[in-house]
């Protein structure tokens, strides 16, 4: 962190001397709308993906890439989720937001990812290698994420470093007033089994203390083998769940199928910001997810 501090300084001093607001491009936009509220209007976010779009795997289109050239901060997930396009884009950026300076922010170099597999194999095409990197769906590492964000504001823009730290204490204390909520309206849910298709919904599930007993993908990014499929029958018909779980962008036709042999629900959750309509923000995600659980 020694580095990046001293690093910071000749990187605010690009900022400042352009007199532009931070150009903040967020990876997914659970972290568009978190720099959001710690930036506000002091600074422009942007994402380069949306809630439809599944964010382990995108194209990398010219107009992202003319994005990356303006960035003065990325804030990624990490963990692997972007290592098909985010390599490749970060060879269009700055100095300032490559690996190592404060304008590079993974959040998961930062947390505790779970699920991380004890034997790793690439040839077995895992596409989380380093571990679970759908941190966003922990609560707690929203809060871990937004201090990071602030922290990160502040070396690059130092003259409103004031404002951010009021900002991230603000959010701070309605996302902890939120938290307390879903908890209490989680109650139901305690102990509560699900089959999700990909592992998008980990860390949720370790929130609301619910089970998972399989996934529809054997091995995560796999598309599901029909022998896989029918030991996943075989679970359902044995302990039914509550649902199975998918992303807006996951594919419909393995969920359907197991659906029409098990008659078991499928319940789609938003997932992120803009996975459905409904869903504007990181409250109204978690407002959203937990009613549609409940219901
Ligand atoms: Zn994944």
């Amino acid at each position: 962190m020694k580095i990046i501090t001293a690093l910071a300084f000749i990187f605010a001093l690009t900022i400042n001397s352009a007199n532009a607001k931070p150009f903040v491009l967020a990876c997914e936009p659970e972290w568009q709308s978190l720099a959001s509220e710690i930036g506000g209007s002091l600074i422009k976010v942007d994402s380069a993906t949306h809630g439809q779009q599944n964010p382990h795997f995108i194209r990398v289109k010219p107009s992202l890439m003319s994005k990356m050239r303006r960035a003065d901060l990325i804030v990624c997930s990490g963990a692997d989720l972007e290592v098909g396009w985010l390599p490749l884009l970060l060879r269009n950026g700055g100095k300032g937001v490559q690996a190592g300076q404060p304008g590079h922010l993974l959040i998961s170099d930062y947390v505790t990812n779970i699920e991380i597999p004890d034997v790793l194999d690439r040839s077995l095409g895992d596409i989380h290698p380093q571990g679970n990197p759908h941190v966003h769906l922990d609560p707690q590492i929203i809060l871990q994420a937004a201090a990071l964000i602030e922290s990160r504001l502040s070396l690059i823009d130092p003259d409103n470093a004031a404002s951010y730290k009021n900002n991230l204490t603000s959010f701070n204390s309605r996302w902890n007033a939120a938290l307390g909520n879903w908890i209490i309206a989680a109650e139901p849910l305690k102990g509560k089994s699900v089959i999700t298709y990909h592992k998008s919904f980990s860390y949720l599930l370790k929130f609301l203390g619910m089970n998972t007993s399989t996934s529809l993908e054997e091995r995560p990014g796999i598309p599901p083998s029909a022998r896989h499929l029918a030991t996943v029958v075989a679970i359902i018909e044995k302990t039914p769940p509550l649902a199975v779980i998918t992303a807006p962008y996951d594919p419909d036709g393995p969920n359907k199928w197991v659906a029409e042999k098990t008659d078991v629900r499928v319940i789609t959750l938003p997932y992120t910001i803009g996975g459905s309509s409904e869903v504007t923000d990181l409250f109204t995600l978690y407002d959203q997810t937990i009613q549609l659980l409940l219901n």
